[in-house]
């Protein structure tokens, strides 16, 4: 099948490249020539694991290719997908000019036959207008259908290959029938692949990632309370798992969600519901929580050291708003650093690669470290934003030398926090009993 993807970032690169490995013919597109470039050179402009491997292979068979031209590509598609970036407007609603921009730029080249299938988080009624739009400017009927992504940064091509489900908002049977044999070759487990109406498989999305968030900030506020109540989120954290109604995923208390999904689709769920003029107390309190949550660990430093951070050197692991991803959007580290900075403390940061993107942000402002060891030289105390396997078994006998203040300030809750004490270290984790 001929398929273009509009927007070549995290979801439409892997998209595109998951589908020329199932043997179609896929042209990937973005405006922004410099990525284009880049991938046509062979250069993966993102960290994904295994994706440099697979965009290889399947444009040396001449199944994937890129360009900024959708002239070029998209007669002839059978499906077009839209896979541009839908970011939170000043308001907290999804902004949609890209969806808008990426509609009428397509819109001239598409083929009778054509669906545009939109994979991009989009508010309620989004696809509808995208029909109506496609089909004022074309003064024809054409497909439209809507195609949710669930896919995980740092496991994107295993979630894309092998999806829990695939939901489809369709308005004509052809569509749902087009896009199930495009997916057939994912589905071999007998995962479902559901169909539905535009407007639930748009829901579905915001759904899955509110309920998402809503289970972090919960344990967030859980782990908080076990805190200074003397229980510890650990234990308790077993205590519940094992009630199947509750089950143990995604019940980790941390720093914060961050990343470019959740904070946003909260507020744009809540920018919906206030459309509507539906109360949605519940998602603002998710977002009050998280907001709060990725101000822990500085509270936490700024207790320890009696409020003075002035002149104090802090050394961060961490800087990706989860392992296996470069993405920095949204990033807990980045609260905290911005946090830092204000109260005048020096930075000695490590991420095994979301550095470069960091320095775009912050320049120099803070010490980029190229090895996790060399934040905690000079540094008074270590703070862990995220849990990078290699953080996880640490020399800390070389830590202990180098921090000045022998204390941990742990987001992630990677260690155990007796053998910490018996380090001779201070630790603070998320939620976790003090030794005493
Ligand atoms: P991204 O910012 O990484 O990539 C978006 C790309 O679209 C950029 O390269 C941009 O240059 C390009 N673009 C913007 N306007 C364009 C236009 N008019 N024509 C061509 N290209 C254009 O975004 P992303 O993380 O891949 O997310 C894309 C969508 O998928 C969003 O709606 C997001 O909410 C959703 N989503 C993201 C994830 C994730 O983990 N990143 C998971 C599921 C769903």
């Amino acid at each position: 099948m001929k398929i273009v993807v509009i927007g070549t970032g995290y979801v439409g690169l892997v998209t595109g490249t998951c589908f020329a490995e199932s043997g179609n013919d896929v042209t990937c597109v973005d405006i922004n020539a410099d990525k284009i470039e880049r991938l046509n050179q062979g250069e993966i402009p993102i960290y994904e694991p295994g994706l440099t491997e697979l965009v290889k292979r399947n444009s040396a068979a001449g199944r994937l290719k890129f360009t900024t031209d959708v002239a070029e590509c998209v007669p002839g598609a059978r499906c077009v997908f839209l896979a541009v970036g839908t970011p939170m407007d000043e308001d907290g609603s999804a902004d949609l000019s890209g969806i808008w921009a990426a509609c009428d730029s397509v819109a001239p080249h598409l083929e009778e036959d054509a669906i545009i299938i939109c994979k991009s988080t989009v508010p309620v009624g989004t696809n509808r207008k995208v029909y109506e739009r496609l089909k004022k400017s074309l003064n024809r009927e054409v497909h439209v259908a809507s195609n949710p992504e669930f896919l995980k940064e740092g496991c994107a091509i295993d979630d894309f290959t092998k999806p829990d489900r695939v939901v489809v908002g369709v308005m004509t049977a052809e569509a749902a029938e087009t896009l199930e044999e495009l997916y057939k070759p994912f589905l071999r487990t007998e995962h479902p692949f559901l169909v539905m109406g535009l407007e639930s498989a748009e829901m579905t999305k915001y759904v899955a990632n509110c309920m998402l968030a809503t289970k972090i900030s919960f344990i967030n506020e859980m782990a908080n309370l076990c805190e200074v109540v003397g229980a510890d989120v650990n234990e308790v954290r077993k205590g519940i798992g094992h009630d199947q109604r509750i089950g143990f995923q995604f019940l980790f208390p941390g720093v914060g969600y961050g990343g470019s999904c959740f904070p946003k689709d909260v507020r744009a769920l809540m920018a919906t519901a206030s459309e509507h003029q539906v109360s949605s107390q519940l998602l603002q309190s998710v977002d009050n929580v998280n907001k709060s949550q990725k101000c822990v660990l500085f509270e936490k430093i700024q207790r320890f050291f009696g409020s003075e951070l002035k002149g104090k050197t802090i050394a961060i692991w961490g800087l990706a708003f989860k392992p296996r991803t470069d993405d920095i959007r949204e990033a807990p580290a980045l609260t905290l650093i911005d946090q830092l900075l204000e109260a005048g403390a020096s930075i000695r940061a490590h991420d095994p690669v979301a550095m470069d993107n960091v320095k775009s942000v912050y320049g120099d402002k803070i010490t980029y470290c190229k090895h996790q060891y060399e934040t905690v030289e000079g540094a008074d105390v270590l703070a862990i934003c995220t849990e990078w396997n290699e953080y996880r078994t640490p020399d800390f006998n070389f830590m202990k030398q180098q921090l000045k203040s022998q204390a941990i300030f742990d987001g992630r809750n990677l260690y155990d926090p007796q053998k910490m004490f018996a380090r001779g270290f201070y630790y603070s984790g998320i939620g976790l009993k003090q030794p005493k």
